[in-house]
C-alpha cells in the first residue's frame, strides 16, 4: 500500500459497504480527513449508536430504540390488520403514503430455496404467535413482487389458513422483480388499494 496505515485501514472499511467501489472508498477516506474532528467523532458515534442501542421490536421485529416499538405502542392504529414487509426499510416506505393505520411485521428476509433461506431463517415464527390474537382479521402480505417475495406470500398463505383469517397481498402498479423501497408513494399506495385476496 502507499498510503498511511490509518487512511489505508478506513479505505478498506468504506469498500466493505455494499455498492461502494476502492475508487470511492479513496474518496470517502479523504474526504473524512479533511472532515472537522468532531464531525468525525459525531459520525463515529452514530456508527456505534447503531449497532448498541438498536434491536427488534419483541412485537413486530422492526429495529427500534424503545420497546415496544412506536408504532406497536400506538393504540390509535387498527388492531385488526398487520401488514407483512421484507424489511425494516419496506415498513418506512408504505409508512410514508400515510395510507396504511395498521400494525406490521418485519421479517427480515425472504424465503430462498437457492439461497437455502427457509421459513426458520426469517421472523415467521413471531408472526404466527401474533395472530393467535382474536384482534386481528387481516394480514396483509407486501413482501417484494420478485420470485423470493412471491414465494414466500404464498407460503404464508397457506400457513395462516388455518386461522380463517383474510389474507390480501399488494400488486396492483408494482413492478414485478422490483424492490418495495424503490416505488414511489403513488405506486405504493395504490398497490394497498389495489390488494387482492390470496386463494
Ligand atoms: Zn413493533
Amino acid at each position: 500500500m502507499y498510503y498511511p496505515e490509518p487512511i489505508a485501514k478506513l479505505i478498506d472499511a468504506f469498500s466493505r459497504l455494499p455498492g461502494v467501489g476502492p475508487k470511492t472508498a479513496g474518496r470517502l477516506a479523504f474526504h473524512v480527513l479533511r472532515m472537522k474532528e468532531e464531525d468525525v467523532l459525531d459520525f463515529a458515534k452514530a456508527l456505534v449508536s447503531v449497532k448498541r442501542n438498536l434491536h427488534y421490536c419483541s412485537v413486530c421485529c422492526n429495529i427500534t430504540d424503545v420497546d415496544p416499538c412506536r408504532i406497536c405502542s400506538d393504540r390509535s392504529r387498527d388492531a385488526s390488520v398487520i401488514c407483512v414487509v421484507q424489511e425494516p426499510k419496506d415498513l418506512v416506505a408504505l409508512e410514508r403514503t400515510k395510507e396504511f393505520h395498521g400494525y406490521y411485521h418485519v421479517l427480515h428476509g425472504a424465503i430462498s430455496p437457492m439461497e437455502g433461506i427457509g421459513p426458520d431463517d426469517i421472523r415467521m415464527a413471531e408472526l404466527l404467535r401474533r395472530l393467535g390474537d382474536d384482534q386481528v382479521q387481516e394480514l396483509i402480505l407486501a413482501t417484494n413482487p420478485n420470485l423470493e417475495g412471491e414465494a414466500t406470500a404464498m407460503y404464508l398463505s397457506r400457513l395462516v389458513k388455518s386461522f380463517g383469517l383474510k389474507v390480501t397481498r399488494i400488486a396492483h402498479g408494482l413492478p414485478v422483480g422490483g424492490d418495495l423501497e424503490y416505488a414511489d408513494e403513488v405506486t405504493l399506495s395504490k398497490s394497498l388499494e389495489g390488494r387482492r385476496e390470496l386463494l
